[in-house]
C-alpha cells in the first residue's frame, strides 16, 4: 500500500487520497513524492480524467515533512550536499510546478486540468504546500484543524514553495505572520487570512471540490498571468518598500540576527519578489540550501522536534505499566501549587488542593477561574468546559480529602522542616501506594525523602514558574527513588502535555545549576566595570531571551541572595561567587529588587514596564574605561552555563544529552538556535572549545577550567552526539 492512491469516478474525476498506513497523521517522505508525481502524470495524461481532488484518507491532511527526513537529507546528500540539497529541492519544486499548471500551454496559458485540495483537517508544512499549488484549497469547517507553515519554529523555512506561493498570494504583509512567526489558523480564521478559499461543512468537503473541478474554472495562477502585481506592492514599490524595511527591522528585532532562518527566509521572499516565478522559486531553493547547511538547522530541528518528542513519548521511561494520575494531591496554593492545580485538572486530573487556610486554597484556585474566565473572553474554552475543570478542584484544608490520591505534588514553602512536616501529615492520610513528589527548587531530594515513610515512592518534580506557560518539567530522582515513582512523574508530565527531563540528585539539579553561573557571570561583569548594556546586549544576540541582569530583576534580587547564603552556608570555603554577592547584597541593601519593587538593575515606569538600565549602578560600580570586545563577554556568559551542562553530564545528573539539550532550550530559554549546550558544542568543535575554555580559565578564573570530558574529547576530536549516540538513541 503506498501513502498515495488514485481512483477515478464516473464524473471524471480523479480523486488522489494521502493516507499513510499505520500512521495517525500523513507525513511527507522521500519515498512518497516520486508516487504523488507519477499519479498526476497519469492522471493529466488520461483523456477520461476532467480534474483532479488530493485529500487525505484521515480526518486531518498532513502535519508535514517528515522532520527525520530533513534532519538527514543533508548527510544523504552526497560530496557535495548543498548541491544535492539544491537538486532534490528543485525536483520538488517541477512536481509542485506541474500541479500548478497542470498542463496548461505555457504561453496561451489555455488547457490544463483544475485540481483541488480538499483538507479534512490540520495542514501544516508541506501538507499546505501541496495545497497551494493546486488551484483551490477546500477546508472542512472543523474548528479543531491547524493550518499553516511552522517551519520557523524548528529552525527552518517554507522550503517547498510555500515561502514564494504564499508572499505572491497574500503580499508579503499578509503573508508574514504566517512565514515569519509560523501563525497557525483554523480554517475560518485561514480563510480570512486568504490562505484557503473556502470553508464547506465537513460532510460536504468532498462534493464541493469536486463540483468546482467540474465547473470548468479559471486555473490559471495570477503569478502567470501577464502583468501580475505583488498584493501590497513589491519591494520597489512605494507601499512594498515599507513592508519590507518594517519586516526586516521586526526580524532583526526579534531574533536579533541569532536565527538564519528567518533571515534566509526574509530574503528569499524580497529577492523572489523582483524576478519571475521561476527564478523566485529557485532563489527560494538556494536559500533553504543554505538554512539546512547551517548547522543551527539540524540541530534546532534534532533538539526542539526529533528528541523533544522523543522525551515526551517516554524515550527514557521505566518499562512498567501505565501510571496514569487519576487523583493528585497538591499541598501549598501558593504561586506554583495553584499553578499545578490548574494544568491537572486541565487535563482532566481530579485535584485536592490544600493550604493552611480555606482563603489561601480558595486564593489558589481562584488562579484556575481567572484562567478559564480569560480563556472564556478569548473564546478558547467555554463556560461548560470551566464548569468542568472548576468542579475537578477540591479546595480544603482538611488533609483527610486527601483518601484516594495516587500521587501528591507539595509546594509549600522552600524548607526543610515545613516540608518534612506536610510530608508526615501527607502519609497518615494517603495509601501505599501513592507517589509523593516535591517542587522544590532547592532542597536535595535524598533528604527531603527521609521524612518520609518510603523513599522509593518519593521524588522530585520541579516545574518552572509560570507553569502553566512554561513546558519543561524536571524530574529529579533521589539516591532511593524507584522505578514506579519515576513512571507515575512521567506519565503525570505526559498528561499535562509538557516535557520531561529526568535526572539525578545534585545541587540544584540541571536547570538551576545551569543558568545560575549564567546570572553570576553577569553580575560578576557589573563588580568589573562592564558596561551594562554591554552585557545585556551580549546575551540578546546570543538569542538568549532575557540578559543575565534582566533576569535577576524578574526572578528578584531577594531570591537570588536567599540562594547565595544557603550555597555558601553549604559550601564553606569553596564558595566562589563572594564578589557577585558583592553586588547582589548591595543592590538588596539599596532595596532595589527587581521587577517587584519595580526597582532593580533596570528602571520601571508606574505600570511596570521597563524603561532602560538604572543609572545609579554606575556611581557604585562604574564603567571601566578598557571595554572587554562583544565575543568575550558572549564566551563568558555561553561558556558560564555551557560547562555547567557537561560537568552535570561528567557528575551524572544528566544522564542523556538529549536531555540536557531539550532542557536548557525549554527551561530558561538558552540560544534555541544552538540546539542547546551540548549541541552548540558540536558546533564549535571540541578542539576549539577546550582551548577557548584554556583561555577564559587563565584570564577569568577557575570556573572556566576545561572539563575533563571535554578536554579528553578535544584530544580526541570527538562531537557529544556522537560519543554519546548509545543513550541518545534518537540523535
Ligand atoms: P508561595 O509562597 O507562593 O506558596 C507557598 C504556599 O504554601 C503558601 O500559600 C503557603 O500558605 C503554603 N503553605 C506553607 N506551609 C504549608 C503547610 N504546612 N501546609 C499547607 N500549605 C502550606 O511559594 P511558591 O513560589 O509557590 O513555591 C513553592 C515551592 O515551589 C517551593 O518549594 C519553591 O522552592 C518551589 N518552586 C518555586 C518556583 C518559583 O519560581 N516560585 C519555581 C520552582 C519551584
Amino acid at each position: 500500500m503506498t501513502d498515495f492512491t488514485m481512483k477515478t469516478d464516473a464524473d471524471g474525476v480523479a480523486i488522489i487520497t494521502w493516507d499513510v498506513q499505520g500512521k495517525s497523521m500523513n507525513v511527507m517522505t522521500l519515498e512518497a513524492w516520486p508516487v504523488l508525481d507519477g499519479l498526476i502524470d497519469d492522471a493529466l495524461a488520461d483523456d477520461a480524467v476532467k480534474g483532479i481532488v488530493v485529500t487525505s484518507g484521515k480526518d486531518t491532511f498532513a502535519g508535514g515533512m517528515d522532520l527525520n527526513v530533513i534532519a538527514k537529507m543533508k548527510e544523504s546528500a552526497g560530496d557535495n550536499p548543498a548541491k544535492g540539497l539544491f537538486d532534490g529541492l528543485m525536483e520538488s519544486h517541477a512536481i509542485l510546478r506541474k500541479i500548478e499548471r497542470a498542463g496548461m500551454d505555457p504561453k496561451t496559458n489555455k488547457g490544463g486540468k483544475p485540481i483541488a485540495a480538499a483538507l479534512p483537517g490540520t495542514a501544516l508544512g508541506i501538507g499546505l504546500e501541496i495545497p497551494l499549488a493546486c488551484h483551490r484549497i477546500f477546508a472542512a469547517d472543523n474548528p479543531k484543524a491547524k493550518i499553516g507553515l511552522p517551519e520557523i519554529m524548528v529552525g527552518i523555512f517554507p522550503g517547498m514553495g510555500g515561502t514564494t506561493r504564499l508572499s505572491r498570494k497574500l503580499g508579503a504583509m499578509g503573508a508574514s505572520p504566517l512565514l515569519l512567526e509560523g501563525k497557525l489558523n483554523d480554517p475560518k480564521k485561514a480563510k480570512a487570512a486568504g490562505v484557503v478559499d473556502e470553508v464547506v461543512p465537513a460532510d460536504e468537503l468532498l462534493a464541493a471540490a469536486k463540483a468546482w473541478v467540474l465547473s470548468e474554472p479559471k486555473i490559471v495562477k495570477p503569478w502567470d498571468e501577464k502583468g501580475y502585481k505583488m498584493p501590497g506592492g513589491a519591494p520597489y514599490h512605494p507601499a512594498g518598500f515599507m513592508t519590507f524595511v518594517g519586516a526586516s527591522a521586526m526580524v532583526n528585532g526579534k531574533t536579533q540576527g541569532a536565527f538564519p532562518a528567518a533571515k534566509a527566509l526574509l530574503s528569499a521572499v524580497y529577492e523572489g519578489a523582483l524576478v519571475p516565478f521561476d527564478t523566485a522559486l529557485k532563489i527560494e531553493a538556494r536559500w533553504f540550501t543554505n538554512v539546512l547547511m547551517n548547522p543551527s538547522s539540524s540541530a534546532m530541528i534534532r533538539s526542539l522536534f526529533i528528541n523533544k518528542e522523543a522525551l515526551e513519548k517516554g524515550a527514557n521511561r521505566p518499562a512498567i505499566a501505565d501510571q496514569k494520575v487519576q487523583k493528585v494531591g497538591v499541598i501549598g496554593a501558593g504561586m506554583m501549587g495553584a499553578g499545578i492545580a490548574l494544568v491537572s485538572a486541565l487535563a482532566g486530573i481530579q485535584v485536592v488542593l490544600i493550604d493552611n487556610t480555606q482563603e489561601a486554597a480558595d486564593k489558589g484556585k481562584a488562579y484556575t477561574t481567572a484562567h478559564l474566565d480569560k480563556g472564556i473572553a478569548r473564546k478558547k474554552t467555554t463556560p461548560e468546559k470551566k464548569e468542568t475543570v472548576l468542579g475537578l478542584i477540591n479546595a480544603t484544608t482538611d488533609y483527610a480529602a486527601l483518601a484516594g490520591c495516587d500521587l501528591i505534588v507539595e509546594a509549600v514553602f522552600e524548607d526543610v522542616s515545613v516540608k518534612a512536616e506536610v510530608t508526615k501529615k501527607v502519609q497518615a492520610v494517603v495509601g501505599p501506594d501513592c507517589i509523593f513528589a516535591t517542587n522544590t527548587s532547592t532542597l536535595p531530594i535524598t533528604e527531603l525523602a527521609k521524612a518520609s515513610n518510603d523513599a522509593e515512592k518519593f521524588i522530585g518534580i520541579h516545574f518552572f514558574s509560570p507553569v502553566d506557560k512554561m513546558l519543561l518539567v524536571e524530574i529529579i530522582k533521589g539516591k532511593k527513588t524507584g522505578e514506579v515513582a519515576v513512571a507515575k512523574a512521567l506519565d503525570f508530565v505526559r498528561q499535562i502535555r509538557k516535557t520531561p527531563i529526568v535526572v539525578n540528585d545534585e545541587r540544584f539539579f540541571y536547570a538551576n545549576r545551569c543558568i545560575i553561573p549564567y546570572i553570576n557571570e553577569g553580575i560578576r561583569m557589573v563588580k568589573e566595570g562592564v558596561e551594562p548594556a554591554l552585557i545585556e546586549n551580549a546575551a540578546k544576540l546570543l538569542g538568549m531571551p532575557l540578559g543575565p541582569l534582566q533576569l535577576v530583576d524578574e526572578t528578584s534580587v531577594d531570591l537570588g541572595v536567599k540562594i547565595a547564603k544557603a550555597t555558601r552556608a553549604a559550601m564553606g570555603d569553596d564558595y566562589p561567587d563572594g564578589e557577585v554577592d558583592e553586588v547582589l547584597f548591595w543592590m538588596f541593601d539599596q532595596k532595589r529588587l527587581g521587577r517587584k519593587s519595580n526597582s532593580g538593575f533596570y528602571e520601571y515606569d508606574a505600570k511596570g514596564k521597563r524603561t532602560g538600565l538604572w543609572d545609579g549602578l554606575a556611581a557604585q560600580y562604574p564603567v571601566a574605561d578598557d571595554q572587554p570586545d562583544l565575543t568575550t563577554v558572549q564566551h563568558r556568559l555561553m561558556f558560564a552555563q555551557v560547562l555547567e551542562a557537561v560537568r552535570a553530564l561528567e557528575e551524572n545528573v544528566l544522564e542523556d544529552i538529549r536531555e540536557g539539550d531539550v532542557g536548557a532550550i525549554l527551561g530558561w530559554g538558552f540560544a534555541p538556535w544552538s540546539g542547546g549546550p551540548f549541541s552548540w558544542l558540536d558546533i564549535i568543535g571540541a578542539p576549539y572549545a577546550a582551548e577557548r575554555c584554556d583561555q577564559l580559565a587563565e584570564e577569568f578564573g577557575a570556573r572556566f577550567t576545561t572539563p575533563a570530558l571535554l578536554r579528553e574529547m578535544a584530544d580526541k576530536n570527538q562531537e557529544f552526539y556522537k560519543r554519546f549516540a548509545a543513550t541518545a538513541k534518537a540523535a
